[in-house]
């Protein structure tokens, strides 16, 4: 008999709400505060920003589950359910007793998960009457995800592409031009947030907080145009929890449920998405499956950062946010998972991580390739920079449980391909790859100047 490799979901199965793990939590994460009065922040600060829905459901402590609109669902079902794969590739290329299950986000029309929130992004702007949305975007995946919401719901997208990414990936810049939208590479000369940064330093390359902090500038001198962000806010990772849910039905359909469940970490939405439907076992049923972050040992705020209120951009637009974060001044190495090149994490999983409801481990770039590159040969599908972060973690603890002999169910979530990212995978396999890694020191120093803030 042929084991089962793949589950699907049929179109009725596709969930129809978004799980909002604020309501199980029993520490409710601290209320991002205002920068100015200092007050906790209520929907209606968010509103000159931000679409009012998504106002409110990023501030919702109290309702579990949250509707997905009509529109929404049904273009989640030109690619949802996505594929849940037991990769009995990868167990035997490593000879692990324990049984590897990945959700593949990758089949997306943009090749990630973070078409999830943007369609939800797009259509809750549609409804109040937005024609013009911005956004940041690192190595291109969200830019991309955004520009194909905004064509389907009919709003014009500006993208704001860190200038690194906007070089090494220029495939990503077309993909965002070809759906439509207009593309910047930032640091730029077209807001005070870019030509302050240029000023100091003409040859920044950018990173994901000064995209932002430009995208929200244009945004606030814009009229009928709204921000979007691909991550960190709960809002983004309340969109995600799509990815776990279908996961939790099509676990129960392969007959197993994970004692481990891994993700990349970048703000956390791809993590939060996948784990956050079982941690609610973990919170309400008593189960003991273990959630680990996989962040790249160049930007490890879960890992090193400190708990803190920070603000979410290099210029201090967002709202003060109690984060694990490197600081908001914190310039990351130019590595190639450029989704991951962010200071700080969402507050949920600060909460979470702060209360030991979660772990992290931090992956080297040289490792996370390697892992890349096994996967790839076992299963077929080049991975994204930053999900081999995710497969790396995954083929360590695989590992560990082929020295105990013991046959854990590990579920992973692919986040993404790789197949715009081949320069990467090139310079990998030519050698020219480096690792980086921050000081204490550097971090420390970061971090001392967060005090000023508060
Ligand atoms: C953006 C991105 C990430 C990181 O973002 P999270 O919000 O942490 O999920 C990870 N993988 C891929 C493929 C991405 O595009």
């Amino acid at each position: 008999m042929s084991k089962q490799k793949r589950f699907f979901l049929s179109e009725e199965e596709i969930p129809t709400k978004w799980y909002n793990i604020q309501a199980d939590m029993i520490n409710k994460p601290m209320p991002p505060i205002h920068p100015k009065t200092k007050q906790p922040l209520k929907p209606e600060d968010l509103f000159p920003i931000f679409a009012q829905e998504l106002s409110r459901q990023e501030l919702d402590q109290t309702n579990q589950w949250i509707e997905i609109p009509e529109e929404v669902r049904e273009m989640y079902k030109y690619y949802r359910s996505t594929p849940l794969v037991r990769a009995y590739g990868l167990e035997k290329a490593l000879g692990t007793p324990a049984h590897i299950y990945f959700k593949n986000e990758s089949v997306s029309p943009v090749g990630s998960h973070k078409l999830n929130s943007a369609l939800a992004q797009a259509y809750y702007c549609k409804k109040e009457g937005v024609t013009n949305i911005t956004t940041e975007t690192g190595a291109g995946q969200w830019g991309a995800a955004l520009s194909y919401a905004a064509k389907v719901f009919g709003l014009e997208a500006a993208v704001y592409q860190v200038k690194i990414s906007y070089n090494q990936k220029p495939y990503r810049r077309s993909i965002m031009q070809t759906y439509g939208a207009q593309v910047t590479p930032s640091p730029s000369m077209s807001t005070r947030a870019g030509k302050d940064i240029l000023t100091v330093n003409p040859n920044c390359q950018g990173s994901l907080g000064t995209a932002i902090s430009e995208a929200i500038e244009l945004a606030m001198n814009t009229p009928n145009c709204k921000y979007t962000l691909g991550s960190v806010l709960s809002h983004v990772t309340l969109h995600q929890t799509v990815i776990g849910l279908e996961a939790e039905k099509q676990m129960e359909m392969a007959g197993e449920y994970p004692d481990m469940v891994i993700a990349c970490f970048g703000g956390g939405s791809n993590f939060g998405g996948i784990a956050f439907p079982f941690m609610r076992h973990n919170i309400l049923d008593g189960k003991k499956t273990r959630f680990i972050a996989a962040e790249p040992a160049s930007c490890p705020k879960l890992t090193k950062g400190v708990f803190q209120y920070d603000f979410g951009d290099e210029a201090g637009y967002t709202p003060l946010l109690p984060m694990f974060t490197l600081g908001h001044n914190f310039m990351p190495a130019n590595i190639h998972a450029g989704g991951l090149r962010y200071h700080g994490a969402g507050v949920i999983v600060s909460q979470l991580m702060k209360d030991k409801l979660m772990e992290a481990v931090d992956v080297q770039q040289l490792e996370s390739f390697k892992a890349g590159l096994l996967f790839s040969q076992a299963e077929g599908i080049i991975p994204a920079p930053e999900s081999c972060h995710a497969i790396a973690a995954t083929v360590n603890e695989a590992l560990k449980c082929k020295e105990t002999g013991e046959e854990k169910v590990i579920l992973f979530n692919l986040s993404g391909h790789g197949l715009i990212d081949m320069t990467a995978y090139d310079q990998y396999l030519s050698g020219s790859l480096q690792n980086f890694e921050v000081s204490d020191e550097e971090i420390k120093k970061n971090v001392a100047q967060l005090e000023k803030v508060i």
